[in-house]
């Protein structure tokens, strides 16, 4: 089927849960006051998803008796609701920064609750980390010495796992290659305020095999840590299990069906997230712990002979269908007599994958504000923010919509709570941070907003 030559049919629409769905095509003139309100876009986010999504994970490693422990990756989405839901059914905090250990803290997480994973920590953010005895992840020697260096005199033992930087990823700039990861062992055989806890890895991609192999190697290493006097109790996986933003059959045809001139550059990214891939974080999970490691032996059997716990650090999955941005539509403007461009209000470094020279392959969803006058017809348009930057556009991809997108009309993206809310927000060109507050259900189950603070939810 084709628009003026365009083909339609192949969209992407986002999968939604139903809490969303209901949201988004019943209540529209909530939605409408909500931005009245808070303005646009406005970043909306329900906690309760992100304890869905954890008992989820919890389940498959339960149900494979694996031991556990499960943090969420903050920095995917610093949401304060988030955080709280993660520690109040059970999780701990993977905190990247002074100022997220500090939030954490202050919404009550003790020091056994934290695991600190990024690779440049500053001296004061080791200080602070130390003073709680949270858990901390030594990308280098480097940071090693570091370390040692601040610890004072009298330090009870400090855990620390040690982070591998696997055979495969050797351009990575993160980790240590195992034969560093031995050389430190060494120097802690010598340092008794240092505890080794084992070892940790976080890897880019999204393959459940990566981790197979890295595991692998890590358990070699554990063998060589023990043999040196050690116990070691976990290995930490890092996170990078990935979601489903739209069903994979359409993803599939419109992968095979895209074309040049369906973006406006006249390009085709030439890389994206997965975004309708094959498995669930559950399914991939799993498939992870059945794996075999060595000689017929599972993943999850390996980690039960060996009595160590697998750590993890979830950022993205975590926030799977846990928010949505809503834009309001400032200008529908013609470009010539097929296409247009939408103007939504407000920074749109929201959705922010043109900024990585990719796209966010999933469809916006339209909510109409104005009801049109006539059965207007389809258009095409791609989507732009509101600064005079020629770079500003959420969409280079053209969206066809069967009904025309007028001013004031809301485009909601589903599904933005992992890295596409925060990562990019600033105030260019004046305009206020996009507002970001909890969904919650009332007494009468009626969605409401509550701030999204350290004490009100
Ligand atoms: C970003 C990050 C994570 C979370 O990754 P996701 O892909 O969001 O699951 C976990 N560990 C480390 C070290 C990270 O840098």
């Amino acid at each position: 089927m084709t628009l003026h030559g365009h083909k339609i049919g192949f969209g992407l629409p986002p999968i939604l849960r139903s809490a969303t769905a209901d949201l988004l095509t019943r209540h529209g003139p909530l939605l409408l006051d909500w931005v009245t309100c808070y303005g646009s876009p406005l970043n909306l986010v329900w906690p309760d998803a992100l304890q869905k999504n954890l008992a989820a994970l919890k389940g498959v490693l339960t149900e494979r008796r694996v031991g556990h422990a499960v943090y969420y990756g903050v920095k995917v989405n610093k949401s304060l609701g988030l955080m709280r839901a993660a520690l109040s059914a059970g999780a701990g905090l993977d905190v990247s920064s002074l100022c997220e250990l500090r939030d954490a803290r202050r919404l009550g997480a003790e020091g056994v609750r934290l695991v600190a994973t990024g690779p440049a920590k500053t001296s004061a953010f080791h200080k602070e980390l130390i003073d709680c005895s949270a858990l901390i992840s030594v990308d280098s020697p480097e940071e090693l010495e570091d370390l040692i260096d601040g610890l004072p005199a009298d330090a009870g033992p400090q855990p620390i796992l040690l982070r591998l930087r696997p055979r495969d990823q050797s351009k990575s700039r993160f980790g240590m290659p195992g034969d560093a990861v031995v050389h430190c062992l060494a120097r802690l055989t010598a340092e008794n305020r240092l505890r080794f806890d084992g070892l940790h890895f976080h890897l880019s991609g999204y393959r459940w095999e990566t981790r197979v192999a890295a595991l692998s190697e890590a358990a070699d290493l554990i063998t060589k840590a023990r043999r040196m006097g050690f116990s070691p109790r976990m290995i930490d996986i890092g996170g990078g299990l990935p979601i489903q933003y739209v069903d994979q059959v359409k993803y599939r045809a419109h992968l095979a069906a895209q074309a040049p001139e369906d973006y406006r550059t006249g390009k085709i990214p030439d890389s994206f997230y997965p975004y309708g891939g094959t498995l669930s974080p559950a399914d991939w999970l799993h498939r992870l712990l059945e794996a075999e490691m060595s000689q017929g032996q599972s993943v999850a059997g390996y980690l039960a002979r060996e009595g160590l716990t697998l750590a993890m650090e979830p950022g993205r999955a975590l926030t799977d269908q846990a928010a949505i941005t809503v834009f309001r539509i400032s200008r529908v403007k013609a470009l010539g007599p097929d296409s247009h461009v939408i103007f939504v209000e407000g920074s749109s470094f929201s959705a922010c994958e043109t900024w990585f020279a990719s796209e966010f392959l999933v469809d916006p969803i339209l909510v109409p504000v104005t009801r049109p006058a006539a059965q207007s017809p389809p258009i095409r348009a791609y989507l732009a923010g509101h600064s005079c930057l020629d770079e500003d556009v959420i969409s280079n991809r053209w969206l066809t919509f069967p009904i025309a997108p007028q001013a004031g009309d809301l485009l909601v993206y589903a599904n933005t709570g992992g890295y596409q809310m925060d990562l990019l927000e600033n105030e260019f060109h004046r305009h206020p941070m996009p507002a970001r507050l909890c969904v919650i259900d009332d007494a009468e189950g009626r969605a409401t907003l509550v701030p999204d603070t350290i004490g009100e939810v």
